[in-house]
């Protein structure tokens, strides 16, 4: 299942949003998603390819490795947002990505993450994929992803 992780300003967890010095003085929310089911084959960090995946040698990696790709982590995910206290940022996916393990686009995970965001404006978040052009070809555009407060 998804990890999520609450009340962290640990920049090691949660990286630095190099320049958005608005967000620094929020408090950091996190969600960690399995390595590998979660990412897209294409990555040249997939684990099927080694071991240079960098969510798995960071001080987090533990937490990385706890986590377990699950068809409910999209709703996991949408009442972690709503729960969010005002004004919190969200880092989403300190490991792991946006697919699923058929290797398709999670759609149910991606979806129930927009839906959340634009009921909650409040809660900047910032994530990345090595995905991209899957999401793309998913129907899913940049303006989707701004959503969530990211500029
Ligand atoms: S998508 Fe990210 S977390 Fe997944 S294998 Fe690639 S670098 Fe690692």
């Amino acid at each position: 299942m998804l990890k999520t992780v609450l009340q962290t300003q640990n920049k090691k967890l949660v990286g630095d949003p190099k320049g958005k010095a608005k967000w620094s003085p929020r408090p950091v929310a996190a969600t960690i998603r399995e390595v590998g089911p979660t990412c897209p084959t294409s990555c040249a960090h997939h684990p099927d390819r080694g071991k240079t995946c960098y969510a798995l040698q960071m001080p987090l990696a533990f937490q990385a490795r706890k986590a377990t790709w699950s068809e409910g982590d999209g709703e996991v995910l949408r009442k972690f947002i709503l729960s969010l206290p005002p004004g919190w940022a969200l880092r989403h996916g300190v490991s792991g990505d946006l697919y699923g393990p058929d290797g398709r686009v999670d759609r149910g995970y991606v979806d129930a993450m927009l839906g959340a965001h634009r009921k909650r404006p409040d809660v900047v978040a910032w994530g990345y994929t090595h995905g991209l052009s899957g999401l793309q070809e998913a129907g899913y555009t940049s303006s989707d992803f701004a959503a969530g407060g990211l500029p």
